[in-house]
C-alpha cells in the first residue's frame, strides 16, 4: 500500500500537472486554430467590397444591412468636414468594451474591408457558432469604421483640413479626432485596436521578407515604460503573433515604439484603454490586399477571442519585445549585377527600383511610375521582384515609328513580339503621343528624341533590356516592371507615355 501510494503520488502530480498544462493551452474555449474560420473565410468575406479603394458610399448600404439583421446598434455621431457621416456601430452584450477604429488614414483602408468581413461572420450561423456566441456574451464591440471619409474620398492620408487626424488626439482641431475621442470619452473601452497600413516597402528586421503585418503596443510616456495596461496590450498582440506565424511565417514585425503624444493609440494608452495598433503592409502578389485583408479578419477575431476567454492573461510579454522591429531591406524590384555603360564608363553594380503611385479615383485606378531610387552594393536589399543580370549586359530600348491609329490596332502579342526584339518604346509618326500611364500595354511611348537612349542610373526612369552577350533579349524591364521573356507575357499594371 505504501509502495503504491509513494508510485502514485508523482504519477497524480504529473497528470495534475499536464492537465492544467493542457487546460491552459486548450481552455474551455478552444482557439481560433481550432476553428474552421479561415477555411470557411469566403463565406463571410464581403462580397460588396473588391477593391480596396473603398469609399464611404460603398459602407453605407452595408450597415444598413447589418443593423436590419439586428447584429449592429448604429449611430451616426457626426460628420467629417465635408459632411460624410461618421458611423458607430455596436455589436454584443458583454461586459469588457472594445473599441475598434480604422482608416484614420484616408488611404489605408485594409482594416475597413476586414470589419466589414467580422460583421458576416458574426452574422453567420455555422459550426463556428460556439466562437461568436463568446464574443457576443463576453464584448461589448464598438466600431468606427472609416474615420476619415473625406481622405478616402479621394484616397489621400489626412483629412480635407490636411491635418493628420493621428496626430491630432492632443489638439483635436479635427471633427474626426473629436468624434473618435467623444466615442472613447463617452464608452470608456478596456482595449482598442488602432488599424492602419503601412510602406509596403517595410521588412522584417533586416530581412527579404516583407512586414505584412506590424504591430505595437503604442509608448503613453517618452520613456516607453510599461505598465499592466501597456502589458496587455502587448500580450493581444503576443496572441495575434502566433496565430499569424502559422500563416505567414517570419511575416510579422514590430513598428515603432518612440512616444508620440499626438497619435490615439499613445493617448488612449495614457488614459488607461490597452491599445494594439495593427498596420498592414505588403505581401507577395497581393496589390489589392484581398490577403492582408483575410489576414486582418482572421488575428482580429484571434485577439477579440482571447479577451472574451482571458487567454490573452497567459502570455509573456517578452514574446511582445522579441518580436523583430520594422526594417528597411525592401525595393520593388532589384535587378543584382547590371551593367551599367554611361559613355566611358563601364561597370556592374546593382539597382534598386521603386514604384511612385499615383491614383485615378474616378475611376479605382492605382498608377504606378518606376524610378531606379538605390544603385552601389545591395546585398542587404531585397525586391519583391529580383533579378541577376550579371551574365547579362543592358542595353537600351528601341523605338519603333507607326501611326496612331497602328498602335490602337496592336495586339498585346504583337507588342510582347516588339518587346522580344528589343523594343520598349513607340513613337507616333503622324501626331503627338499622350503622355502618362498606359493600360493593358507592354511598350512605352515616346515623343522626345532622346528618351530611351540612356543607360539605367539614379532616380532615371528604369527602362532597359537585359541579354546576353551578342544574344536575344532575356528580360525586359519596362517603367521599372520585370519582364521575363522566356515566359508567357501579360499585360503591365501600366506603362508609361514619355
Ligand atoms: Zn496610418
Amino acid at each position: 500500500m505504501m509502495r503504491i501510494k509513494l508510485l502514485a503520488t508523482p504519477a497524480i502530480i504529473i497528470l495534475l500537472f499536464s492537465l492544467g498544462f493542457s487546460l491552459r493551452r486548450h481552455p474551455a474555449h478552444p482557439p481560433i486554430e481550432n476553428t474552421s474560420i479561415w477555411q470557411n473565410y469566403e463565406q463571410y468575406k464581403e462580397p460588396a467590397i473588391q477593391h480596396r479603394m473603398v469609399k464611404h458610399a460603398d459602407m453605407q448600404p452595408l450597415i444598413t444591412k447589418h443593423v436590419s439583421s439586428g447584429l449592429l446598434r448604429s449611430s451616426v455621431i457626426g460628420s467629417s468636414v465635408q459632411g460624410r457621416d461618421i458611423h458607430h456601430l455596436i455589436a454584443g452584450e458583454g461586459k469588457i468594451k472594445v473599441l475598434l477604429w480604422s482608416q484614420m488614414h484616408g488611404d489605408e483602408s485594409t482594416a475597413t474591408m476586414a470589419m466589414f468581413d467580422i460583421f458576416n461572420f458574426l452574422a453567420a450561423k455555422d459550426d463556428n457558432d460556439r466562437f461568436r456566441q463568446l464574443l457576443k456574451e463576453k464584448l461589448e464591440l464598438h466600431f468606427v469604421p472609416m474615420v476619415n471619409p473625406d481622405g478616402a474620398e479621394v484616397w489621400k492620408r489626412r483629412n480635407a483640413m490636411d491635418i493628420d487626424i493621428n496626430r491630432d488626439a492632443r489638439s483635436l482641431t479635427t471633427p474626426e479626432a473629436r468624434l473618435l475621442m467623444k466615442v472613447a470619452d463617452d464608452i470608456k473601452p478596456r482595449f482598442g485596436f488602432n488599424l492602419h497600413d503601412q510602406n509596403i516597402l517595410y521588412s522584417v528586421g533586416s530581412s527579404a521578407k516583407p512586414a505584412t503585418i506590424s504591430f505595437l503596443a503604442p509608448a503613453y510616456n517618452h520613456t516607453r515604460e510599461m505598465n499592466e495596461v501597456r502589458q496587455d496590450a502587448a500580450r493581444l498582440i503576443v496572441v495575434m503573433n502566433h496565430t499569424l506565424q502559422k500563416l505567414i511565417p517570419d511575416q510579422v514585425a514590430k513598428y515603432s515604439d518612440a512616444h508620440e503624444p499626438r497619435g490615439f493609440g499613445d493617448t488612449f494608452q495614457k488614459k488607461g484603454i490597452s491599445t494594439v495598433l495593427i498596420e498592414s503592409g505588403g505581401y507577395q502578389k497581393d496589390t489589392q490586399k484581398q490577403y492582408i485583408r483575410k489576414l486582418n479578419f482572421y488575428a482580429l477575431l484571434s485577439a477579440l477571442h482571447a479577451i472574451a476567454s482571458n487567454g490573452y492573461e497567459n502570455e509573456n510579454v517578452e514574446e511582445y519585445f522579441a518580436i523583430p522591429d520594422n526594417g528597411r531591406s525592401l525595393f520593388n524590384l532589384v535587378v543584382r549585377n547590371a551593367e551599367i555603360n554611361n559613355e566611358n564608363l563601364r561597370y556592374r553594380t546593382s539597382l534598386g527600383i521603386n514604384y511612385s503611385t499615383t491614383v485615378n479615383v474616378s475611376e479605382r485606378r492605382f498608377n504606378y511610375r518606376g524610378v531606379i531610387e538605390e544603385l552601389g552594393d545591395m546585398q542587404n536589399n531585397y525586391g519583391y521582384d529580383e533579378v541577376d543580370a550579371g551574365s547579362l549586359v543592358s542595353l537600351p530600348g528601341k523605338v519603333i515609328t507607326m501611326t496612331k491609329t497602328e498602335w490602337e490596332k496592336l495586339s498585346l502579342e504583337s507588342e510582347a513580339q516588339l518587346l522580344k526584339q528589343g523594343y520598349l518604346y513607340i513613337r507616333f509618326s503622324d501626331q503627338r503621343s499622350p503622355t502618362g500611364p498606359l493600360q493593358n500595354r507592354l511598350l512605352n511611348l515616346v515623343n522626345g528624341a532622346s528618351t530611351g537612349a540612356r543607360p539605367p542610373g539614379l532616380y532615371q526612369y528604369p527602362n532597359f533590356i537585359l541579354a546576353p552577350p551578342e544574344g536575344r533579349p532575356k528580360y525586359a524591364v519596362v517603367n521599372g516592371f520585370l519582364v521575363d521573356l522566356s515566359k508567357e507575357i501579360r499585360p503591365l499594371p501600366n506603362t508609361y507615355g514619355y
